[in-house]
C-alpha cells in the first residue's frame, strides 16, 4: 500500500532487467532530467523519483525486498539527510562529475520525514503481520487543497516585490554602487499574499491530522531493520512529493526463545539418567512442538541443530535452524532410595573425565561456561 511509485516503470525498465540495463536507464533519465540540465516544469521531481528507484533497484538486497513486498526492508540505516537533495546530488556526481546547485527558491521541496517505533510481539516479528498505527502529520489543508486563500478566491501578486520574492536595494559606496538582495519580507519569498485566508488552515495551506496506517511487515525482520513507507510523510512545499515514514521496530524478548540472526537458541534441562541413558525429549519449537533424540552419554553444553525450525529470511530463501543446548541439571535433593541407588552406583563409576568430543576444543568449551554461543 505504501508506494504509489513503480520503481521499475520509473526508470522505464522491465521487472526482470539486469544491473546494465538498470544502470544505463539511470544515467540516461538522470542526465536528461537533472535541474541544471533541464528547464522542464517537475524535472526536480523527477529526478529525485530517477534517483530513489535507482538506490532501490541497484541494490541486491534492496531489490529483492522492494520485489517482494512492494517496500524496502534494509538492515543498513542510512541517515535520512541521505534522501534530501543534497544526498541525491552526490550519486549524480559519482556518475558525470561536477558539482549540482541547491534547489532554487520556491523550487518543489519534498515534504519532511517522519519515524514511527512499532512494537512487535517475538513471533510477529519472525513470521510477518499486518500492523496498524497512528501518526500526527502535516498534510495539505482538506478545504482549500494547500493553496492557502479560502476556495473561490485566489492569492494576488505581493505588490512589494511584484511576485518575484525577492527585493533589491541599490547602496552607493566608495567603490561604486552595489545591489544587495533580500527576500522579500511582505510575502516571505512566495511571490504572492493571501487576502482571503482559508478559515480551516488561516492561510497556511496546512494543517496537521492524526491518521491511522496500516502496513504489512514482512517476516524476519529484526530490530536492525527499517521500513520506509514512501510517500507517507508530510506534504511537500510548493506542490514538492511528500515525505516517507520510516518503520522500526522494538521487539519483545521471548519466555524461553533467544533469537540470534536468523537462528533461535534453546536450553533444554535433562536429568543425569536421561544425559547418560539417552532419551526422545520433547521441545518446542516456533512451529509448535518436535521430538528431539538425546543419545546416551550426552554432555552438558552439547548443542543439537534443529534444521529449517530458525527464522524465515528477509529474502526468502529458506529458514535458520533451531540450535537446542543441553543443559544437564543435577538434583539439589535425593530421597532415602535415590540416595542409596546413587551410592550403589558411584562405586561402580571411575574417575571422570573431560570427554573427548570431537566437535568441541577446550577453549570452546570455556566460552560455553561463560555464556557465549
Ligand atoms: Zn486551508
Ligand atoms: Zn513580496
Amino acid at each position: 500500500m505504501p508506494s504509489n511509485r513503480d520503481y521499475y516503470e520509473i526508470l522505464g525498465v522491465p521487472r526482470n532487467a539486469n544491473d546494465e540495463q538498470i544502470k544505463k536507464a539511470f544515467r540516461k533519465l538522470a542526465f536528461q532530467y537533472h535541474p541544471d540540465h533541464s528547464k522542464e516544469a517537475g524535472a526536480e521531481e523527477k529526478f529525485k523519483e530517477i534517483n530513489e528507484a535507482y538506490e532501490v533497484l541497484s541494490d541486491a538486497e534492496k531489490r529483492s525486498s522492494y520485489d517482494r513486498y512492494g517496500q524496502v526492508v534494509t538492515s543498513d540505516w542510512y541517515g535520512f539527510e541521505g534522501f534530501n537533495f543534497g544526498g541525491l546530488g552526490n550519486i549524480f556526481d559519482a556518475f558525470f562529475g561536477g558539482a549540482t546547485t541547491t534547489a532554487q527558491r520556491r523550487a518543489p521541496q519534498k515534504g519532511a520525514d517522519l519515524r514511527a517505533k512499532l512494537d512487535l510481539s517475538f513471533e510477529e516479528a519472525i513470521f510477518g503481520v499486518d500492523k496498524g498505527f497512528e501518526i500526527w502529520r502535516v498534510e495539505n489543508c482538506s478545504l482549500c487543497h494547500g493553496v492557502g486563500s479560502q476556495p473561490g478566491t485566489n492569492p494576488q501578486r505581493c505588490p512589494n516585490c511584484n511576485g518575484s520574492g525577492q527585493v533589491h536595494r541599490t547602496q552607493q559606496s566608495l567603490f561604486g554602487h552595489f545591489v544587495q538582495t533580500s527576500t522579500c519580507p511582505r510575502c516571505h519569498g512566495e511571490g504572492s499574499i493571501t487576502t482571503n485566508p482559508c478559515p480551516q488552515c488561516k492561510g497556511s495551506g496546512k494543517e496537521k491530522v492524526k491518521r491511522k496506517l496500516m502496513v504489512t511487515i514482512p517476516q524476519g525482520v529484526d530490530e536492525s531493520h527499517h521500513m520506509r513507507l514512501s510517500g507517507e510523510g508530510e506534504a511537500g512545499i510548493y506542490g514538492g512529493s511528500p515525505g516517507d515514514i520510516y518503520i522500526t521496530f522494538s521487539i519483545k524478548p521471548h519466555k524461553f526463545f533467544v533469537r540470534k540472526g536468523t537462528d533461535i537458541l534453546y536450553e533444554l534441562p535433562i536429568n543425569f539418567a536421561q544425559a547418560a541413558l539417552g532419551n526422545n525429549m520433547e521441545v518446542p519449537t516456533l512451529d509448535g512442538k518436535t521430538i528431539l533424540r538425546i543419545p546416551p552419554g550426552t554432555q552438558n553444553g552439547k548443542v543439537f541443530r534443529i534444521k529449517d525450525k530458525g527464522v524465515p529470511r528477509l529474502d526468502g530463501k529458506g529458514r535458520g535452524d533451531q540450535l537446542v543446548r543441553i543443559q544437564i541439571v543435577t538434583p539439589q535433593s535425593l530421597d532415602e532410595n535415590q540416595r542409596r541407588l546413587f551410592e550403589e552406583l558411584a562405586k561402580t563409576l571411575p574417575q571422570a573425565e573431560m570427554p573427548e568430543d570431537e566437535n568441541k576444543g577446550v577453549m570452546d568449551r570455556i566460552k560455553g561456561i561463560f555464556g557465549e554461543n
